[in-house]
């Protein structure tokens, strides 16, 4: 897709700060940050939004839902504490899904965002 700003990140046509790639995922840092580390995990291939998703893409979701808990280690947000009884850390994975899903960007994106509390973002 010519002018969408993700594929031009894929395609390095314009800059991002990339913390994983593969042949089919990219992540990196979202530009206006809601959360003290937030992510966008995107597949390297178009998809306008989550709607367009069917189970042909089951591994290709999976594949970027699996990356996760890796992601969310090395970035210092991953949940500890469970066995004594206090969780601490965490984050939130989010998928706005079209216009009344409050999606901006029409390539689709899974937002990670976490960190000490509080963000910008409400709840
Ligand atoms: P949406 O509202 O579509 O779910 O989220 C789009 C996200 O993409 C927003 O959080 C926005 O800050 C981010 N974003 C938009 N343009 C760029 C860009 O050029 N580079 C990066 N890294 N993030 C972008
Ligand atoms: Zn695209």
């Amino acid at each position: 897709m010519e002018d969408c700003i993700f594929c031009k990140i894929v395609k390095k046509e314009l800059p991002s700060t990339l913390v994983f790639e593969n042949e089919r995922i990219m992540v990196f840092k979202d530009i206006h940050p809601a959360a003290p580390v937030h992510l966008l995990i995107i597949p390297q291939k178009h998809i306008p939004t989550l709607s367009h998703c069917s189970e042909d893409d089951a591994a290709l979701l999976g594949e970027m839902m699996a990356l996760i808990p890796k992601l969310a280690r090395e970035e210092g947000i991953a949940v500890s504490g469970t066995e004594t009884g206090t969780p601490q850390g965490g984050f939130r994975v989010v998928v706005n899904t079209g216009p009344d899903g409050k999606q901006d960007v029409y390539h689709m994106h899974i937002h990670l965002m976490g960190g000490p509390r509080p963000w910008k973002t409400p709840n």
